[in-house]
């Protein structure tokens, strides 16, 4: 079973009237300002998955600033996933500092079948992740509910791109030591975070911590496949393409040829994430 971990979907509206969302956003406006941007609907999603050879997606929502932008998109993704209950699990985003309204959108987003929250975005929605106040409470909900929390995740170091933004290795590691008990999945392969599990304490500190593939073939070579199997494990790296920005293709042929064996490329490509999400 192939088990794509990163995709996203919009409601169409946001993808006929781009323009009029724009101005309203500024993760919006820095990701699909180029009208070369995709943007993807549920049907278009599975449409692509169907051609890839993908069996079931997790559609993330995106790091939104204001907490009724979060809402209105939450309801386009529970309504998708609902229409594709086979091929669609849903998370669901949310503003932290909404407070006690975040708080009972996300239990509302949890009766709706959402799974976990993501992709989150601390840098573009302006919060700290480690901040026990504000995250402290989402955790608890999470911990409740056994959802996991998926964050976009940036490398410290390369070259710039659109959206790439602050949500480096050691932003991400305050959190994991703050929140040890939360599943938490780091897109993007962490930034670079699992380079540091060549650091015991580190490795111990990532016991509950993911990594995805999201948008691999620009970022890094596909050796770096190999190496982080061999630093944190095959049972930690969940395939993941960032479709619609790319054909889950790119990566899953990437995955084929790192030269891995035929038990850590299935745990990759599906395995692990169907543990993760207790699909059966
Ligand atoms: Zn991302």
């Amino acid at each position: 079973m192939i088990i794509d971990f990163h995709t996203h979907i919009f409601p169409p509206e946001m993808k006929d009237r781009r323009q009029d969302y724009l101005k309203d956003d500024a993760l919006f406006t820095e990701l699909f300002s180029s009208p070369k941007a995709r943007i993807a609907t549920a049907e278009e999603l599975v449409s692509s998955m169907d051609d890839a050879g993908v069996d079931l997606s997790v559609i993330l929502n995106a790091g939104w600033t204001s907490h009724s932008d979060c809402v209105r998109t939450n309801d386009y993704i529970l309504e998708a996933a609902a229409r594709y209950p086979k091929r669609l699990i849903p998370f669901c985003a949310i503003q932290p500092k909404a407070g006690e309204a975040a708080l009972a959108e996300l239990e509302r987003c949890v009766r709706g079948g959402a799974r976990g929250i993501g992709e989150m975005r601390s840098d573009t929605q302006g919060f700290d992740m480690a901040d026990k106040e504000v995250m402290g409470p989402v955790a608890e909900v999470a911990r409740r509910h056994n959802l996991i929390f998926l964050t976009h995740a940036s490398e410290p170091a390369g070259h710039q791109y659109p959206g790439k933004g602050m949500i480096t290795p050691d932003t991400l590691y305050r959190f994991i030591q703050v929140f040890p008990e939360l599943t938490v999945v780091c897109a993007h392969w962490g930034g670079g975070l699992p380079f540091y599990a060549l650091m015991p304490e580190v490795a111990s500190a990532l016991a509950n911590t993911f990594f995805d593939t999201a948008a691999t073939p620009f970022l890094y070579r596909p050796e770096i496949f190999k190496h982080v199997v061999e630093i944190v494990g095959p049972d930690r790296i969940l395939f993941g393409s960032d479709n619609p920005l790319m054909s889950p293709r790119r990566v899953t042929s990437q995955i084929e040829s790192a030269g891995l064996s035929q038990e850590a490329k299935a745990m990759i490509m599906g395995g692990n994430a169907q543990r993760l999400l207790g699909w059966s």
